[in-house]
């Protein structure tokens, strides 16, 4: 049973039909590439799945198979769902653990203990192999450093959904790399991983499963078995072009 099934997604900007009918099955386990040109609609799709935007009537969300309506980026966290945009969300002047703990729904006092704080973000950064305390501030870490920050609030809230966008835009060879290594640690730990990419060399070294989507529409899904860059080229751009590479 997929954790997360995105059917029908329509959205309507003034002027603008970005998605028109999408659809998306994500597995437990899997790293799941979202592949499309530029402006074809990922960030979008994303967005209604963070709660972000508001999709138009008429489609379905479903988390492991139950009907849920995400109609804030509150409701995404509550229901596993974690989105690390390119953009990252981070509040720079606050340590590594407010960073983590922020957007926390914290107990009735809605006080958090500062030592508890320090020791749960210690945790999970452990976790994670990090290589910077929970009482270091966001500003001085590197865009790397910082994804895994985002990536240990993510754990922290036991999110069972990851989405990240183009998350190696900004990084160095050698990040990606970790930054690799960290995403199959993940699924093998059993989270979904939707990796939002138009790289084809990334997405055919981390796939499992890659849909891709053209100007708005759903093209079509591969399976690890299918997944071949021609044919992954021809369904982002509808076209072959097999003829350039000659
Ligand atoms: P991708 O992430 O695949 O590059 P986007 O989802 O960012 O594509 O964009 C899909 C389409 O929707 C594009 O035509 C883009 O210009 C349009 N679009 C995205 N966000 C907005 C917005 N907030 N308002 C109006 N149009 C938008
Ligand atoms: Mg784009
Ligand atoms: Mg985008």
């Amino acid at each position: 049973q997929p954790i997360l099934e995105m059917v029908g997604i329509s959205k309507t900007f003034p002027g603008v039909k970005a998605l028109r009918g999408v659809e998306l099955r994500v597995y437990p386990g899997e790293i799941h590439a979202l592949m499309g040109e530029n402006g074809a609609g990922k960030s979008t799709l994303m967005k209604v799945l963070a709660g972000a935007y508001r999709a138009d009537p008429g489609g379905e969300i479903r988390i492991a198979g139950d009907i849920v309506h995400i109609g804030d980026p509150l409701a995404a966290k509550r229901h596993g769902i974690a989105i690390i945009y390119q953009e990252l969300a981070l509040a720079p002047n606050l340590t590594v653990a407010e960073n983590i703990y922020l957007g926390c729904e914290l107990g009735r006092t809605g006080l958090i203990d500062r030592k508890a704080m320090a020791e749960g973000a210690r945790a999970v950064l452990d976790r994670l192999g990090a290589g910077f305390g929970p009482t270091s501030i966001v500003a001085d870490l590197s865009i790397a450093e910082r994804q895994l920050v985002e990536i240990a609030r993510a754990l922290h809230a036991e999110s069972k959904i990851l989405v990240m966008d183009e998350p190696t835009t900004a990084l160095s060879s050698r990040e990606t790399d970790a930054l690799f290594v960290l995403i199959r640690r993940l699924r093998a730990e059993g989270l979904a991983i939707v990796y939002i990419s138009h790289r084809m060399a990334e997405v055919y070294e981390l796939a499992d499963r890659v849909t891709v989507l053209r100007d708005g529409g759903y093209v079509g899904s591969l399976d690890r078995g299918a997944i071949e860059p021609d044919a992954i080229v021809r369904m982002m751009v509808g076209r072959d072009l097999s003829s350039f590479y000659k």
